[in-house]
């Protein structure tokens, strides 16, 4: 298939990109590279099945090839990075999704949107499922996320009543592995800078709020057995272990090694209590469950952020 997928510079977006060539599909990478980095494409510069265009979806895409999949994942995803960029966040999820609609529509693509657990807002209901409308503050600092997410979702379900297009959607929980920007600001990213800087680890509030982390490759899995089943709504994708991010603090202690101590600083307004997801519907659809555990995912992802922190010191020092 030829599949163009925005946001293939990011983090998700170049697994997911790295995964559909694996399975001999033809891709277009579409990225206007504001939090992504050609670094996570740069394996990929000579490969025959692979074209990377440099563009912001908010403008309409002028292609000429056939497609059979728009997959839009471009939109930044750490808090830090939204708030910077807040009326780019609402444009890319409302403006970008409808163009790049538009241009399924005309080259007769099935449509793929990744969108996110941050639809349930602070949720009243836990865990949450897919049923759950959420609990979102409509002009709250994070709703420039939220809710441009949740017209996105809309948006792509009116396409799909409207004109039958064969869409899909994900609502993607708390993810973590290789080529996360260590400077992103989330909460993995920077406990494991900060622990292999030597610097305290950041807690936010007192560190009883909980996240779902779930490993990219497990994410990543979940998206290709999706593209294979017939179903419109959205799909829950994440892994229902449950920690603290005091418990995820102690965690990236004990996986660096590190004698860092931890600090509190104040909590983020309208920052989500709790956060787990209800993935019986995965399960059920794509019978797919998260396969890496915390543990492991972790090793995986400070051995690559300490490989990532020694080059950068490398340049620095040059
Ligand atoms: P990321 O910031 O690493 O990647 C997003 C990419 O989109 C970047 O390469 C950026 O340059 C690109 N982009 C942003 N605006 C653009 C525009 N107007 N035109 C073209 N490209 C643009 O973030 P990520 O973690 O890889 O997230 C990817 C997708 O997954 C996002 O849609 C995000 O909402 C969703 N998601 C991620 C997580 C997570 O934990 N990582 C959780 C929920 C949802
Ligand atoms: N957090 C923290 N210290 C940090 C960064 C984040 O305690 O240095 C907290 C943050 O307040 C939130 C949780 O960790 O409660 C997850 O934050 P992240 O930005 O990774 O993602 P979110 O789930 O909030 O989008």
């Amino acid at each position: 298939m030829t599949i163009l997928l925005t946001g293939a510079a990011g983090f998700v977006g170049s697994h997911v990109v790295d995964r559909l060539l694996a399975e001999g599909h033809r891709v277009i990478g579409v990225d206007n590279l504001s939090t992504g980095n050609l670094d996570n494409l740069r394996h990929l510069y000579r490969h025959p099945r692979f074209e990377f265009i440099e563009h912001d979806v908010c403008e309409p895409l002028m292609l000429k090839r056939s497609l059979d999949w728009v997959m839009h994942f471009a939109s930044p995803a750490s808090p830090p990075k939204y708030l910077e960029r807040p009326v780019e966040t609402m444009l890319v999820n409302s403006r970008g999704t409808y163009q790049l609609l538009e241009l399924a529509k005309g080259r007769g693509a099935a449509f793929f949107l990744a969108s996110t657990s941050e639809v349930y807002g602070d949720p009243l209901e836990h865990p949450q499922r897919e049923a759950y409308w959420g609990n979102v503050n409509p002009i709250g600092p994070r709703a420039v996320y939220d809710e441009s997410k949740r017209f996105a979702e809309s948006l792509v379900m009116a396409y799909h009543r409207a004109l039958g297009m064969p869409v899909r959607i994900i609502r993607i929980f708390n993810t973590y592995g290789p080529r996360m920007d260590l400077y992103d600001g989330r909460v993995v990213t920077n406990f494991i800078r900060q622990a292999l800087t030597g610097k305290p680890l950041t807690i936010y509030g007192n560190g009883n709020q909980t996240r779902s982390l779930q490993y990219v490759d497990d994410l990543v899995e979940g998206i290709v057995r999706y593209l294979g089943v017939d179903h419109s709504g959205p799909i829950n994708l994440g892994n229902p272990e449950e920690f603290s991010v005091l418990a995820i603090a102690e965690q990236v202690k004990l996986a660096t090694g590190t004698a860092a101590e931890i600090c509190f600083c104040p909590l983020p307004e309208n920052d989500p209590l709790r956060r787990k997801p209800d993935i019986s519907l995965a399960q059920q659809l794509l019978g797919w469950r998260p396969q890496v555990t915390f543990d492991t995912g972790l090793g995986l992802t400070v051995e690559q952020a300490r490989l990532r922190l020694a080059s950068l010191d490398e340049r620095l020092r040059a």
